[in-house]
């Protein structure tokens, strides 16, 4: 069965500090290429305060807000774009839960993090977030719509 176009989505991912300087990006990338998802944006990016505030303005009342900005803005992130039927889902799926401690092995945080303040990875947590976030973090022409040659389970 093909899906429908309004099935596509679209999820902001990114890979945080702790996971850059981990050395575990090729591996994080790897687990959604792997899932089938389609990569559109991809970036080494030295976060500045002000974008990092923004984009967890959700969260700006939390008391743990200047450490997760403070966190953010350590070292460059590794920012992705990734295009699917139900990505924002999956991705979340992928990636587990925000403490690796509750975070079935299998998933990202699972396998890969202890801390809930060092959890190695972002994923959007609705449709409406990953196109907000995507535009908060990509300028224009970083996000690339292609199809691929011959590879219709990419799609
Ligand atoms: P998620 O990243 O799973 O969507 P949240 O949106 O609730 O989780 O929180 C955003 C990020 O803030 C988390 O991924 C984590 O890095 C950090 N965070 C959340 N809760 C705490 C906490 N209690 N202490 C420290 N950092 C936290
Ligand atoms: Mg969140």
């Amino acid at each position: 069965l093909v899906a429908s176009l309004e099935d596509v989505e679209e999820t902001y991912i990114m890979v945080k500090p702790d996971g850059v300087q981990r050395g575990v990006v090729g591996e994080i990338i790897s687990r959604f290429e792997k899932k089938g998802f389609k990569l559109t944006g991809l970036k080494l990016f030295q976060c500045p305060k002000e974008l990092a505030e923004e984009h967890y303005k959700e969260l700006k009342e939390k008391p743990f807000f200047p450490k997760l900005t403070e966190y953010i803005t350590s070292g460059p992130v590794v920012c992705m774009a990734w295009e699917g039927v139900g990505v924002v889902a999956s991705a979340r799926k992928l990636i587990g839960v925000t403490n690796p401690l509750q975070a079935e092995p299998g998933t990202i945080r699972g396998d890969l993090a202890v801390q809930t303040g060092r959890n190695v990875i972002h994923g959007s947590d609705s449709p409406e977030n990953g196109k907000r976030e995507i535009a908060l973090w990509f300028k224009e022409g970083e996000v690339c719509q292609w199809t691929p040659a011959q590879a219709p389970w990419l799609r």
